[in-house]
């Protein structure tokens, strides 16, 4: 799914880039081609007013009315051809060829004035080779507002040609090679864009996979007693037994429903809006008397560290009491008779500090990175025996980062274990 996922996405980067390069290709292309027409054309355009200048009498049936030796601009030679002009004729205005030099062409004049893109053969040495392209320009040759002739210049499209040739070849080994690096890019970003989306999905998938095997052992247990509770009553004591593990049952999965439902709906941080302003040494001392009791019948002692004066922070009351109550429910369940377990709350600069510490069983240390990991168990036939999910670490660091804090442990196999929440102060 991934990988088709992640082509698709390199498929549709490689489009989206490939038609904005091509096209801004095609762009530049145009504008160079138009641009060198255009140098062409102004060149084309000044050679003929000046060939036009010095070649006026010719156009004039009277020699007399410009007597060449009188006016030292006439030239009665057209100008020699430069390797620019590939030809210079000149036309009566009733378009009879008067003088050309250059490729030869025809004795009366067959185009209107203007510039043309024309394709003819060059004769070399009296031999016409192949066919060849040429920009020329007509123009109207007007003395003293009468026409007295046309003036027509062309040069050869040839070297325009071999660098627009040239442009074609480079763009047609560069597109391919652009489209590959493009799609190659797409790809390497389309496995970068899918990584998150790949890792909350393998989470989702070991998240779904771990609670339905969890549900799975209690709805076995419900019905195999739901099973012999049905059978013709011998003993209805027996029977009542039975229902009253079908209800134990049944809260606990409806404990462990909550969890996961808690685990599913609250994600990132908190919205400062719905936090309250509270007073956490309040909230630890009622959670301690709670647990007084709970710590009398296990034969634990449990002690209370907390400061005289009140300390305010902006957080979720009910959701910081659940974190906290897991932690102490934890110590409780870990930490066998005749045990001490103490809860502590300190303040530094800009920080509260809870600290729950017992001197329980402790956990190994190759297991302490995955506590907090959903459905970890450090040895589940322990933590069967004592009733967990693997559930509760999971939600106290969810709710402790909701409020932008953290939660660390320290724990030393059969010693005990501190956890303790870093909160921000307001
Ligand atoms: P559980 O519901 O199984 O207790 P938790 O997420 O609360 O799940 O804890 C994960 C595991 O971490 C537990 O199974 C237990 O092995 C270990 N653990 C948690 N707290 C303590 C503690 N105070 N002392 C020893 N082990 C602990």
């Amino acid at each position: 799914m991934f990988v088709r996922s992640r082509r698709n996405l390199a498929y549709l980067f490689t489009i989206s880039m490939g038609s904005i390069f091509i096209t801004f290709a095609g762009i530049a292309y145009y504008l160079v081609v138009q641009q060198q027409l255009q140098t062409f054309d102004e060149r084309l355009y000044s050679d003929s007013k000046a060939i036009a200048r010095t070649s006026l009498y010719k156009l004039y049936n009277k020699r007399t009315q410009f007597e060449r030796r009188d006016n030292p601009i006439f030239d009665d030679t057209l100008p020699p051809i430069n390797n620019d002009l590939a030809y210079v004729r000149l036309y009566k205005f009733n378009g009879e060829l008067v003088d050309s030099t250059g490729v030869s062409g025809s004795k009366k004049l067959t185009v209107a004035p203007g510039f043309q893109t024309i394709k003819i053969s060059r004769n070399r040495n009296g031999v016409s080779t192949t066919k060849e392209w040429f920009r020329e320009l007509t123009s109207q040759v007007i003395q003293d507002n009468v026409l007295i002739g046309y003036v027509q210049v062309a040069v050869s499209l040839t070297p325009l040609r071999k660098n627009l040739n040239r442009a074609r070849l480079f763009l047609t080994i560069g597109l391919p090679v652009t489209l590959g690096t493009i799609g190659i890019t797409g790809w390497f970003l389309g496995g970068l864009a899918m990584q998150p989306t790949r890792r909350a999905y393998e989470q989702l998938q070991r998240f779904t996979a771990d609670a339905s095997h969890e549900l799975r052992a209690p709805v076995a247990a419900i019905l195999s007693n739901a099973q012999v509770a049905l059978m013709p009553p011998q003993d209805e004591l027996e029977q009542r037994f039975r229902l009253e593990n079908i209800t134990e049952i049944a809260k606990s999965m409806s404990n462990l429903i909550n969890n996961l439902l808690f685990l599913a709906r609250q994600d990132g941080p908190l919205d400062n809006a719905i936090l309250k302003s509270i007073d956490l040494v309040g909230l630890l001392q009622s959670i301690a008397q709670e647990y007084q009791q709970l710590a009398v019948a296990q034969n634990l002692n449990l002690t209370s560290d907390l400061p005289q004066s009140p300390v305010s922070l902006k957080a979720d009351p009910d959701l910081l009491k659940q974190a906290i109550v897991n932690l102490l429910s934890n110590a409780f369940k870990y930490t066998p008779e005749g045990g001490t377990v103490a809860l502590r709350l300190l303040t530094q600069s800009h920080r509260a500090i809870i600290q729950v510490e017992d001197n329980g069983i402790g956990i190994p240390e190759e297991d302490l990175p995955h506590i907090f990991e959903r459905f970890y168990r450090v040895d589940t036939a322990r933590s069967r025996q004592t009733g967990g999910f693997g559930l509760g670490l999971a939600i106290a660091q969810q709710i402790v980062q909701a409020h932008r804090g953290q939660i660390t442990t320290k724990s030393l196999l059969g010693q005990g274990s501190t956890f303790q929440i870093e909160l921000p102060l307001k």
